[in-house]
């Protein structure tokens, strides 16, 4: 009998994780990513509960060990830099923390032997029929799958091409934030310090790279889409909301201006009433995000792709069955996050 062809859209955490299992259990996998190559993200990921046997599952849980950035604790300090108080380790790190792009890393290395991976192109369109799905791309010729994972994040592709545009599904809790590092002039050594206000928070650490610290800048803003605009406009942004700042704020304002690692992401979730249409289904972020203020984006996107794993292996082929188990089994989960994401966010002031 012929393997049954799957195609997943984005290769960070969940796409990876789900075309090793699917692997395993003798799928024939091809994973597109819009990237050149892996992506080098900035930031930092933490694990929590269940995910743990996940990548024990995979495989990888010593490896993943093995990159933790082994932070020590946060200071809470006010707007002069008086101390006010201490945050433990596990506020911000859960269990373990790692550098995003080795966990993305190793699960491209996993993978790569097994798995077709495609950079640097994307879907562009998806036509379902009665055996399968047709997707033609950016720049590969046209292929026939028997089922599409859109595994692509926030900004899905695939959740756009199949569920309806992104306003419909993607909620922004009025938080935005830029990251990027400079070099650690702080001192800091395996240890944070938080500045918060009302409306802005300000996050600085040190961990594994001893001369480089990481900053993070996040803002109350009603404008849902500055992530989806150019990097002047996200530098103006965060420049007024700042601008009144003391303590480190104009030193960091003036660092993010030089910084070639700047990032900006927006405080979203994802709402859908369902997560499948068909042959097409969705896991990780692009279907159910709980925002990064939750911290279990990184945990959520690693036991979705098991549980659809598991779901499809019990289900025989059954898609329609599988995808179904697959919510029912995950829901209660993701609305606990999504929750959590909500409340954290309203910390920092965000809120809907
Ligand atoms: C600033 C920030 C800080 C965070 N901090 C934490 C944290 O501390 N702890 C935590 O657990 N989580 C954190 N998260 C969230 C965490 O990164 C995500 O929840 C997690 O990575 C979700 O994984 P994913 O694979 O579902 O999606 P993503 O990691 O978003 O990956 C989506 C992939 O799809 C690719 N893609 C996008 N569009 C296309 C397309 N058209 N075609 C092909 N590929 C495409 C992208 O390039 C990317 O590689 C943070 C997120 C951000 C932005």
């Amino acid at each position: 009998m012929p393997k049954t062809k799957v195609l997943i859209s984005g290769a960070s955490v969940a796409g990876p994780a789900l075309a090793s299992l699917l692997h395993r259990d003798g799928y024939d996998v091809t994973v597109v990513e819009r990237a050149p190559a892996p992506r080098d993200s900035g930031y930092a990921v933490d694990f929590r509960g269940a995910a743990f046997d996940v990548l024990d599952e995979l495989g990888i849980l010593d490896e993943v060990r093995g990159h933790a950035t082994a932070m020590r604790g946060t200071t809470l300090v006010d707007e002069t830099g008086a101390v006010t108080g201490q945050l433990p380790a596990e506020a911000f790190a859960g269990e373990l923390e790692v550098p995003k792009r080795e966990l993305t890393r190793i699960l491209h290395r996993i993978t790569s032997d097994d798995v077709e991976y495609v950079f640097g192109d994307s879907i562009t369109t998806l036509t379902p029929h009665a055996t399968g799905v047709s997707v033609t791309f950016e720049r590969t010729a046209d292929r026939e799958y028997d089922l599409v994972i859109g595994a692509d994040g926030v900004y899905s592709q695939v959740r756009r091409l199949a569920f309806g545009p992104h306003a419909d599904a993607v909620r922004h809790l009025g938080l935005s934030g830029a990251g990027f590092t400079t070099t650690n002039y702080l001192g800091l050594d395996h240890r944070g310090l938080l500045q918060h206000s009302k409306d802005t928070a300000i996050y600085l650490f040190s961990a594994g790279d001893p001369d480089r610290l990481t900053v993070s800048l996040s803002f109350a803003t009603a404008s849902p889409d500055l992530d989806r605009r150019g990097r002047g406009e996200q530098q103006e942004a965060v420049r007024a909301a700042f601008a009144r700042h003391g303590w480190q704020a104009p030193r960091l304002l003036d660092a993010m201006t030089a910084a070639d690692d700047f990032y900006f992401a927006s405080t979203c979730q994802v709402h859908l009433d369902r997560w499948s249409r068909g042959r097409i289904v969705l896991v990780g972020d692009a279907g159910y995000c709980a925002a990064p203020t939750s911290g279990m984006g990184t945990s959520q996107a690693l036991i979705g792709a098991r549980t659809l794993a598991r779901r499809l292996a019990e289900a025989g082929g059954d898609h329609t069955a599988a995808f179904a188990a697959y919510e029912t089994e995950l829901r209660p989960y993701v609305a606990r996050n999504q929750t959590h994401g909500q409340q954290a966010t309203a910390m920092f002031g965000g809120g809907e």
